[in-house]
């Protein structure tokens, strides 16, 4: 038709893998053509994830921290919430940064095709959008077509007192008594917004802990912080039923005895984990290989099978990070513009930005001992920091796990205001191969919550025995 377009490189999806591989991309020479069947660009990542779930958090942490400035000796009294002027900053954190990729695609002379796209042959995707139809033809295609929530079949979705993470987003009200169903990363953030908020919070999680990926020792200090704010929190518990009554959602759980119980709630946010878009784009018709979960396979260089295909971000698989998309979406590019460029980071950071935070990277505790891998411990606990203890918190724990062969740090778990900011340095002695002398002997600035990577280091060398 009139409208159809070619494209040296066309992006499937916007999300944080698509934007930056389009980008990229385009930095590189190449035309591209980004598809986008939301009226905004920036996947979930911008409009129902990362950012709106921080802003947030953000005033979440505030609420709270008025609330315990009570104990310091300053009161400011119960906070008085206006949800539409809540929402209205949301909204507007979201906006300004969705409509500066609107920006950067111009700018680079990106073009957007509005619409949903699907494979239609092996250099074509057809695009349906609100005008009609675009066919774009592409010599080499990035998919990035993201994921979306889980829904589970025993619960009644199309009931507006069940929400997702992008219904909790919304912000339609503050519930009374609230269900979050999922202890992982979302739902614990979505928890930690709806508590400060006002909302009784119940959890309930199927593993033995919160926070699955990370190891129990960190987990504690937010499971006791939550424990003496939220009603409830069933571990080893699983929902069984959930029931639309007049008065409320009736769900029924099931403890690892066996026993059930229930109880009634105004809403339930389902946060079970997400699946991906992969099954939705005809990827057959390309010849692009999907698994029965949805997942696209790549190899280093994130190609599918096919090799002028390429897929990136949450439709190739765990974990599920915008930073895991957008590094993945640099390499796509950059090997579609001719570059050598491999997928070859050794760790991806995980970060719950709850209340305290808990982050981690590289070999974790519990997966060294599955593993059978060698490892010796630093552990800091945050009462011996003079910058945590003024802030009015003694919670925390810096805990690096060295290669007892020759000293370098291999992972990085911590727990405490920050830890999300605190763990990049980890990272990045991880990556760079430090060893604990590295960390130890680098002056840290006084008196910062950074100073307990550093502190950490020294108590596995043991130039710091006594703490205080
Ligand atoms: P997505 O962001 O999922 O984007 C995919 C895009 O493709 C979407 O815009 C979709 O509309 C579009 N699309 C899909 N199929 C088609 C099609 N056929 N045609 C046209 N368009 C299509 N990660 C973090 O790292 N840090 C966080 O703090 C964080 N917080 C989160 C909080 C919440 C509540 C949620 C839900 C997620 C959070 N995540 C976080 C995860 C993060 O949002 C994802 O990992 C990230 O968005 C994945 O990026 P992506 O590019 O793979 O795809």
């Amino acid at each position: 038709g009139p409208g159809d377009v070619h494209a040296e490189v066309v992006v499937l999806g916007s999300g944080p893998g698509g934007y930056t591989a389009a980008f990229r991309a385009a930095d590189l020479g190449k035309k591209v053509v980004l598809i986008e069947k939301n009226p905004t660009l920036g996947g979930v990542c911008l409009n129902v994830g990362c950012i709106p779930s921080k802003a947030l958090l953000h005033v979440a942490k505030v609420i709270t921290e008025a609330e315990e400035m009570a104990s310091h000796g300053i009161s400011f009294g119960k906070p008085e919430i206006n949800l539409d002027e809540l929402r209205a900053f949301k909204d507007g954190v979201v906006s300004q940064l969705t409509g500066g990729l609107d920006g950067l695609s111009k700018g680079r002379k990106v073009q957007v095709v509005r619409g949903f796209g699907k494979f239609t042959g092996p250099n074509m995707i057809e695009v349906t959008g609100d005008e009609g139809k675009t066919t774009v033809s592409f010599d080499q295609c990035i998919i990035a077509a993201g994921s979306e929530p889980v829904a589970l079949p025993f619960i009644p979705h199309d009931d507006p007192r069940v929400i997702d993470s992008t219904g909790a987003l919304e912000l339609k009200d503050v519930p009374g008594r609230m269900l979050v169903l999922g202890g992982g990363i979302i739902g614990l953030e979505m928890a930690c917004v709806y508590d400060a908020l006002g909302s009784k919070i119940t959890v309930v999680e199927l593993m033995d802990q919160i926070i699955p990926g990370a190891d129990k020792d960190v987990v504690k200090p937010l499971m006791t912080r939550i424990k003496g704010r939220y009603e409830n929190i069933f571990l080893k518990t699983k929902v069984t039923a959930v029931e639309a009554l007049d008065d409320g959602l009736k769900v029924t759980f099931e403890d690892d005895k066996g026993e059930s119980f229930s109880d009634t709630f105004d809403k339930v946010l389902v946060a079970v984990g997400r699946k991906p878009n992969g099954k939705l784009i005809d990827a057959a018709n390309a010849g692009v290989a999907v698994d029965d979960r949805g997942f696209i396979a790549v190899d280093k260089q994130q190609r599918t099978g096919v090799p002028h295909i390429f897929a990136i971000g949450d439709v190739v698989g765990q974990p599920m990070l915008a930073h895991k998309a957008v590094h993945e979406g640099k390499v796509a590019a950059e090997v579609a513009a001719g570059h050598k460029r491999f997928f070859d980071a050794k760790l991806i950071p995980s970060v719950a930005y709850t209340d305290p935070e808990v982050a981690w990277c590289g070999l974790t505790e519990t997966e060294a001992k599955a593993k059978g891998i060698a490892y010796e411990k630093g552990v800091f606990p945050w009462a011996a920091s003079g910058k945590s203890l003024s802030n009015g918190r003694s919670e925390g724990m810096t805990k690096l796990l060295f290669d007892p062969s020759d000293d370098r740090i291999i992972g990085a778990c911590i727990v405490g205001t920050n830890a999300g900011d605190l763990i990049s340095e980890c990272a990045l002695a991880i990556e760079m191969g430090a060893d604990a002398v590295d960390l130890g002997r680098t002056i840290h600035p006084h008196p910062t919550l950074s100073e307990t990577v550093n502190f950490a280091a020294e108590m596995f060398e043991g130039t710091i025995t006594d703490l205080m």
